[in-house]
């Protein structure tokens, strides 16, 4: 089923979102992008004549109630996002009755539902070193199932548009959906969007493809990296694993951030793309820093003799050209990380670089799609947001499901 085409008059339909916004110490939410994002599906469904109940988790209560968690203290934002009162029910796990109660129109809050262990499946008290941990594992996924079932028994269709929480199998992200028809659940309007949006990149390619990876480490893109490899033409590795290729090349590195465990994947990173046709692209020069402070003393490098008691912390000039030509011209584009530093404003030159080449690419008619984690805060800093394709929410969902992973939350519903 589709949320366009599912009819929800008279219907009560439970929705997990992720709600897991930042507060401030009183407790004020310090960036409400996660609500707004959600508010097309809910707004949809009470237009529609349904009645709603929300659930989401927020930060990491480990299974237990915790004040500083608590959703009430979002209550009024969502109540005044979506126009009218948010009711709230304090027990998660025990909402029957309000949920019975509700009417068309109306909306009900849950209480977070990480305050049981059961939605993350996780034993809660118990180390995993503990020779009962997988006895209690075991009875955690049966109790998760009982929670799951509660959950549902609260509506009579299940919508998934939370995206952040997409890759984990929890009881409301994955599990609820067994009790619903395939005719009854359905991912919301933000879940389509960022499906859509893998798609763009791992199956409706328009060429040629350019993949920007950045950040600081080799090892945590390596699944990236390799699921890539096969689909696109241009690849820029830029960032902290730049000096991980130099170091593995031969070169000197100074004191730059470099796995020095990871000199063979580098290599066999190299020799892949050789093998596949992929244009490899690698920086040549770095803005070079003596200290890792925005203030520090800085010059131009390359990347292969950085001095001892120096190390790389942006792109130098000629890569930022390197990469901006091979972004140019690009009809499918994908940025995850930055090229540097890009927090102090000295040393994100590399990033911003990047962040111009895409959207002029965008202008041209390319897809782009920005995702996980900082080359979002990179796009937004540099004021480039509104000028790239689509701009992902979800930080790990994302890139699991570049790596080319099934995620357990899309799954459920559409049943791959
Ligand atoms: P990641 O979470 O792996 O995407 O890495 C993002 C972080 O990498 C950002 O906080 C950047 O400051 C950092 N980063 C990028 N380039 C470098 C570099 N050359 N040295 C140290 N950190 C870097």
């Amino acid at each position: 089923m589709t949320i366009s085409n599912y009819n929800f008059a008279g219907k009560k339909a439970i929705v997990r979102v992720d709600f897991n916004v930042p507060l401030d110490e009183n407790g004020h939410i310090t960036d409400d992008t996660r609500i707004r994002g959600a508010l097309p599906t809910l707004k949809h469904i009470l237009d529609n004549g349904g009645a709603l109940i929300i659930m989401s988790h927020m930060g990491k209560p480990k299974g237990k109630p915790a004040a500083k968690y608590s959703l009430s203290q979002i209550v009024d934002a969502v109540s005044a996002a979506l126009g009218r009162e948010v009711k709230f029910a304090q027990d998660c796990a025990k909402a029957k009755a309000q949920a019975d109660a509700l009417q068309a129109g109306e909306v009900l809050m849950l209480e977070n539902l990480r305050f049981y262990g059961e939605e993350e499946g996780k034993p809660v008290g118990i180390e995993k070193e503990d020779p009962a941990y997988e006895e209690a594992k075991k009875a955690m996924k049966a109790s998760q199932k009982e929670f799951a079932k509660t959950l549902a028994s609260y509506a009579d269709c299940y919508v998934n548009d939370a995206f952040g929480t997409a890759h984990r199998k929890h009881a409301s992200t994955a599990v609820i959906a067994d009790y619903f028809d395939a005719d009854n659940k359905m991912l919301g309007f933000l879940m389509e969007k960022e499906c859509e949006a893998v798609d763009n990149i791992l199956k409706n390619i328009r060429r040629p493809f350019t993949a920007i990876m950045g950040g600081s480490k080799v090892s945590t893109k390596i699944g990236i990296i390799e699921n890539l490899m096969d689909k696109v033409d241009n690849l820029i590795l830029c960032g902290g694993m730049t000096y991980t290729f130099a170091k593995a090349r031969g070169g000197e590195v100074g004191k730059s951030i470099c796995e020095e465990d990871k000199l063979d994947m580098a290599m066999d990173i190299m020799a892949k793309a050789k093998a596949k046709g992929v244009n490899l692209v690698l920086a040549t020069d770095a803005i070079v820093a003596d200290n890792f402070a925005n203030d520090a003393n800085t010059q131009v490098c390359d990347v292969m003799a950085i001095p001892q008691g120096w190390e790389g912390v942006d792109a130098g000039p000629e890569s930022r050209k390197a990469f901006a030509a091979a972004i140019q011209g690009a009809k499918t584009i994908l940025w995850n990380g930055p090229a540097g530093v890009f927090e102090f404003d000295n040393f994100a030159a590399g990033s911003k670089a990047i962040a111009e080449a895409i959207a002029a690419a965008t202008q041209e008619g390319a897809y782009s799609l920005i995702g996980g984690g900082d080359s979002v805060a990179c796009i937004n800093k540099f004021g480039f947001a509104d000028q790239v394709s689509y701009i992902s929410t979800g930080g790990g969902a994302l890139l699991e499901a570049i790596e080319g992973k099934v995620l357990p939350g899309v799954a459920a519903i559409k049943g791959e």
